[in-house]
């Protein structure tokens, strides 16, 4: 079963994990992430398209319950943040120290996080591969990550 406003889909998907530095505390946090091999489907104007890439998928505003009880399992600091408005809400990750929030910017589009700017950096970085369906609505997407190979597979 697909979430009601998909907008991305897989028979398969990661969830990724690293340590990232809190802004806050100081202190090194688990923080996730999700991403979806080749042959996953982006819908376009109102079409599924096959697109033969890997890709991380960010501020995701929905996803189904099978996919949050794996993130569950992994880290509760990563989990849907209520804005004000509904249309602002999406999944966070937050410091298991001192909960601040993670921003997906930060995590995504800077060099770092989830965007290593090297392999070594990518290293740290392990993917464990779901083969469950997966469905989000998103508005982040990152087609082609760099160093996706480097990327530990557990
Ligand atoms: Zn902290």
């Amino acid at each position: 079963m697909q979430v009601p406003n998909a907008n991305i889909r897989s028979p398969s998907y990661y969830i990724a994990e690293m340590q990232a530095r809190c802004a806050k505390c100081g202190r090194q946090a688990r923080v996730l992430a999700l991403a979806v091999p080749p042959n996953h489907e982006i819908l376009v104007e109102g079409e599924w398209q096959n697109v033969d890439g890997d890709a991380f998928v960010f501020y995701v505003a929905e996803l189904p319950d099978a996919v949050s009880r794996h993130l569950f399992e992994r880290s509760p600091a990563f989990r849907l943040q209520q804005g004000e408005d509904p249309a602002d809400s999406h999944w966070i990750n937050h410091c298991e120290h001192c909960a601040e929030a993670f921003s997906d910017d930060e995590l995504h589009c800077e060099p770092g996080g989830f965007m290593p700017s090297r392999a070594l950096d990518a290293e740290a970085i392990s993917l464990s591969r779901i083969d469950e369906g997966f469905s989000a609505s998103a508005a982040g997407y990152a087609l082609a990550p760099e160093f996706f190979a480097s990327m530990r597979r557990p």
